[in-house]
């Protein structure tokens, strides 16, 4: 694309890339285990639903959202792997690691995504704009393996066209000048922050592709849609209102703990506690990070390598593992089978907020939150000064005792012979304080 002399701000007035990774979480696994490459490969194992599916499985018609159950009927030997969120977020460090190598003003968007505004350094890499976002397309590829789909337009809703216009290993750039083009070749519901309400409004007005919307005029756009649906038909309309949110967001999408222990296991109490420790681990981590899950899932992994596991929303957002464990436990019967040895456990905090945007609805008793949130900070001080299961959950000892008897090497024999001493061993060298007053409060 020339863009030298006058012309330019035809093209670029501002230049704003967006790179969106192809099935990321599929791919992430195929980039760290490349014996999956060119196979069906899909994650989700622990929640019993495709979380992401790589391009081979979505082209037999496996998505996501479908039940693994069901992937093995359309494809027997389709690849079924647990997420591993730690994994996820890794690659996305490193994506955003990489735009920040060009522009400092990048807008961590999503795991998979994010935003970047690259006005201004055409000069400094002695580059065009789309040289510049090919360049950083190439750089993800070659360090993360992964490919990327990547927009570059001079608004974020424009970019976002682009970088949904051809997928997956896209390229799009779409110039101020020649947008319309790229406009009437989408439809109006698949732009970026308009909902299925909205879509269906417009469409009753006559409105099918997003340039029919850009062709509604102002007073229009005014009279019938609110405040942010004029903001995108502004960006669509090549208008850039629509900053790049530039603070580094909490990493931490969703935070996950899982153990494995030995000898497997079939009592449910036992693996119960296994998943109290999950949850406090991760809400401790949840914690130092200032968040707050919406929903949690959990899984046991049989000795036979297979997932059970449910997905819970929570009524309202928690860092606190009581509150967690009290939602686990009806599911948790559901997904325990009597008779099945289990050898792995695993909890995944999801919908993560920073603590201080929770808003508290009419049913939550602010005195009793706040009491609650008191008695974690004081535990997390207490865990500081005398280290990691200083104090913890009742419901959590048993999975405590069992994990320094693996730690030291005595774990054989069993399960309940080696959970007894170990926790009289642990009582001996550490200073414990566990907490069944946790109970009162929640
Ligand atoms: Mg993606």
């Amino acid at each position: 694309m020339n863009e030298v002399g006058w012309g330019r701000h035809y093209y670029y007035p501002r230049a704003l890339i967006h790179v969106d990774g192809d099935s990321f979480f599929a791919a992430c696994e195929v980039a760290r285990n490349p014996s999956l490459r060119g196979k069906p490969v899909v994650t989700g194992a622990e929640r019993g639903i495709v979380s992401a599916a790589t391009y081979e499985a979505k082209a037999l018609g496996i998505n996501r959202g479908i039940r693994l159950a069901d992937v093995k009927k359309i494809c027997p030997e389709a690849i079924i792997v647990a997420s591993d969120y730690e994994l996820y977020t890794l690659y996305s460090l490193r994506m955003y690691e990489i735009m920040r190598r060009y522009t400092p003003a990048v807008e961590e968007y999503g795991i998979d995504e994010c935003f970047g505004d690259l006005t201004g350094l055409r000069r400094t890499f002695h580059m065009s704009y789309e040289d510049i976002a090919r360049k950083i397309k190439a750089d993800l590829y070659r360090e993360l393996d992964i490919t990327f789909s990547v927009g570059l337009s001079c608004t974020k809703v424009l970019a976002k066209v682009g970088s949904k216009y051809q997928k997956p290993d896209g390229f799009t750039a779409i110039p101020l000048i020649g947008k319309d083009t790229f406009l009437a070749n989408t439809e109006i519901g698949k732009i970026w922050g308009i909902g299925p309400n909205t879509t269906a409004f417009l469409q009753n007005h006559g409105i099918r592709t997003a340039l029919d919307f850009t062709n509604k005029n102002e007073d229009w756009v005014k009279k019938y849609l609110n405040k942010p649906i004029e903001e995108i038909w502004r960006e669509l309309n090549g208008e850039s209102v629509m900053d790049l949110v530039t603070e580094a967001k909490h990493t931490y999408y969703s935070i996950q703990k899982t153990r494995t222990f030995s000898p497997p296991s079939k009592e449910a109490g036992f693996l119960y506690s296994q998943l109290s420790k999950n949850v406090e681990g991760a809400c401790a981590k949840a914690r130092t990070h200032g968040l707050t899950a919406t929903g949690f899932s959990f899984f046991l992994k049989s000795q036979e390598f297979r997932y059970r596991g449910a997905d819970v929303k929570l009524s309202g957002p928690s860092n606190a593992p009581h509150e967690i464990l009290h939602a686990m436990e009806p599911h948790f019967l559901k997904v325990f089978r009597a008779g099945t040895f289990y050898r792995a456990s695993g909890v995944t905090l999801t919908g993560l907020h920073e603590a201080k945007e929770v808003q508290l609805d009419l049913f939550t008793d602010p005195e009793k939150t706040a009491g609650i949130a008191r008695v974690f900070e004081r535990v997390d001080v207490l865990t500081e000064r005398f280290g990691r299961h200083a104090i913890y959950l009742a419901s959590s000892m048993k999975a405590i005792g069992a994990g320094r008897v693996a730690a030291s090497g005595r774990g054989i024999g069993s399960v309940s012979r080696t959970r007894a001493g170990a926790l009289f061993k642990g009582r001996e060298r550490q200073k414990i304080f566990p907490l069944p007053f946790l109970g009162e409060v929640g």
